[in-house]
């Protein structure tokens, strides 16, 4: 953001801000974040008893101390009809992510609607059209015929079973009524489509749609689970780029073996250290995790254990009945 370049400092944010648990609304993981808001001719300072943190920030803080936000955590935003500073930054206290942010979730501060720091001018107030090697914006009547006029020649063309139209359908902390209202209206209500899919499926369905077809429903598990499974498996999915904290902070400590004793304690007498690293994945988008994966140092440990799977368009279904069949036994 060109308003934070070279910024060299940023408020201390003082023991009396008011604080707020919120939880990020970019995707379905739900991070815990604290949201502290203060007037903006006030800061903390550095004594303990002067800062939120309760700590003495004149010194080093230590790795991984909670006790600091970036840039991106800042902005100046209205509160009760007055300008205040808002830190909205991990919370390290939170079981969902232990702390850690995502490129989404640790720029919600951000992203706040700013006047004082221009953000309100990144609102989307046109339709928005790729023309010229760019999205321009545009009128909705203008966006409107575009739409009509590619709709009639596919229709032309292909019929009605040959439209599909790919929609973006995100629903939280109250995005849901804004992102897809529109669309609904659009696309259901006036054009009446037969097919459409959501941003991350192939229709509009569960987005474990083979495992739900199989039998086996999704959203069954806790995040916990994924400390202490047996086996991960993952379709078509990139599970840091989409899931990022449910990824960093509940599947590479299963990966990386640290949370064998978590196992322990929960398996009892039954043999955990050879039930664990086992990692199947259907081919797709996996080379950010992979990427990941080598960052961690967790290939060489689990290479030999994580199986990718080459799946044909169509056969998931059948694909992860012979996997669970030949792999999971
Ligand atoms: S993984 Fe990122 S986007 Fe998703 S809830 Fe957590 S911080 Fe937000």
């Amino acid at each position: 953001m060109a308003y934070k370049r070279q910024i060299d400092r940023l408020p201390i944010v003082p023991k009396d801000a008011k604080e707020f648990n919120v939880t990020c609304h970019y995707c379905i993981v739900g991070c815990g974040y604290k949201a502290y808001t203060w007037p903006t001719n006030k800061q903390g300072g550095t004594a303990p008893d002067q800062n939120k943190f309760g700590v003495d920030l004149a010194k080093q803080q230590p790795a991984e101390t909670p006790a600091w936000y970036a840039p991106a955590m800042y902005n100046i935003v209205r509160q009760n009809g007055s300008d205040v500073h808002i830190v909205i930054k991990p919370d390290k206290d939170c079981v969902v992510n232990s702390g850690l942010g995502s490129v989404r979730g640790a720029r919600m501060a951000e992203m706040s609607y700013s006047q004082q720091r221009n953000t309100q001018l990144q609102r989307l107030t046109n339709p928005m059209v790729w023309r010229y090697g760019q999205m321009q914006p545009t009128s909705w009547d203008d966006a409107l015929d575009l739409v009509a006029r590619v709709t009639v020649a596919v229709i032309n063309d292909r019929g009605e079973d040959g439209l599909f139209v790919s929609a973006f359908d995100h629903g939280g902390a109250g995005g849901g009524y804004e992102n897809t209202w529109g669309t609904g209206k659009l696309y259901f209500g006036a054009m009446k489509v037969k097919n459409i899919r959501i941003h991350n499926r192939p229709a509009y369905n569960s987005e474990v749609h083979a495992t739900r077809d199989m039998g086996v429903g999704e959203l069954n598990n806790c995040y916990e689970d994924a400390e202490l499974a047996d086996t991960i498996v993952a379709v078509g999915t990139n599970a840091l780029e989409t899931q990022t904290n449910y990824f960093l902070n509940h599947w590479v400590p299963n990966l990386r073996g640290s949370s064998m004793d978590k196992k322990k304690a929960e398996f009892g007498s039954e043999p955990v250290a050879r039930r664990y690293r086992q990692c199947l994945r259907s081919r797709g988008r996996q080379r950010e995790c992979d990427a990941s994966c080598d960052q961690l140092g967790l290939r060489p440990c689990t290479i030999q254990r994580v199986a990718d799977l080459h799946c044909e368009q169509g056969l998931d279904r059948q694909s992860l009945h012979r996997s669970f069949d030949q792999k999971l036994r």
